[in-house]
């Protein structure tokens, strides 16, 4: 069966290892049949004055520039391999404007929500939010924000990691279901994607994102979902897609979403 990974990271943002031209090869080598790379974009001025977490203006242009020539190099060598030019775009309120923006030269978006009023959900440098707000707290704001992001039209191909805030093993104390229900058919009116990112089996969540239960609600609604390694370095590019593909047949989906890079999708059957 075709292998993708539709979530991937390198150096260029700050805390990924490896070059895009280390990770394409890999691709290669591992024989995958889609690679869409989704560094991090650009953050709001001050909110990662390191360049840490996401990429610098300059910066942004370099791994455009480099993605186009790498592509190009796979053309001419008639490689099997798909390279799709992404970025993973945090969502934050009023920033629709400037994604529209910022977002223009790439064919593939994946929206994220990694910040609660600025603050970050999922950084072990700094996890203050879950003090303040408490795990009930960053839970349901964590919703209210994703669904304002679905809600909002946009540039976004692909919502990811919908249920992030378990990377660390804190669980709500409620019953999610009700907003499962409305992620699942708020993404489904947006007519975009939902990925299964295999990265919450390398943390203490020990499971996907998202889980199986928010999985179903998502495939029961009609979303079209693909799988992403969330990789941020060469060597886990491709991490357990196969398990992903068997969580996505396990919530009754019968078929992998695949975004091309003319804006098309196309399907693997699973
Ligand atoms: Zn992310
Ligand atoms: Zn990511």
């Amino acid at each position: 069966m075709q292998i993708i990974d539709m979530h991937t990271h390198s150096a260029y943002s700050g805390h990924g290892e490896g070059s895009i031209a280390q990770i394409v090869q890999r691709a290669e080598e591992i024989g995958l049949s889609t690679l869409a790379q989704t560094e991090h974009l650009v953050l709001p001025d001050g909110m990662d004055p390191l360049f840490e977490t996401s990429m610098s203006m300059p910066t942004m242009q370099n791994y455009l520039a480099e993605l186009r020539q790498l592509r190009e190099e796979l053309h001419e060598r008639k490689s099997p391999l798909e390279l799709v030019i992404g970025i993973e775009a945090d969502w934050l309120d009023d920033r629709a404007r400037e994604l529209e923006q910022l977002c223009a030269p790439f064919e593939y978006v994946l929206g994220s929500v990694h910040f609660l009023d600025r603050r970050p959900i999922d950084d072990s440098r700094d996890l203050s939010v879950w003090d303040d707000y408490g795990h009930d707290g960053v839970w349901r704001r964590y919703f209210e924000t994703w669904l304002d992001m679905v809600s909002a039209a946009g540039p976004i191909t692909c919502f990811a990691h919908p249920d992030l805030p378990k990377k660390y093993g804190w669980w709500p104390s409620f019953d999610a279901h009700d907003y499962y229900l409305e992620m699942a058919h708020a993404t489904a009116r947006s007519g975009r994607m939902v990925e299964v990112n295999t990265a919450g089996l390398r943390k203490i969540a020990g499971e996907a994102y998202p889980g199986v239960e928010l999985l179903r609600e998502f495939c029961c609604a009609g979303v079209d979902c693909t799988v992403g390694s969330d990789a941020h370095s060469p060597q886990d590019l491709g991490f357990a897609i196969e398990k992903a593909y068997a969580l996505m047949r396990e919530a009754g989906y019968t078929k992998v979403a695949v975004a091309r890079a003319d804006g098309d999708r196309r399907y693997i059957a699973l």
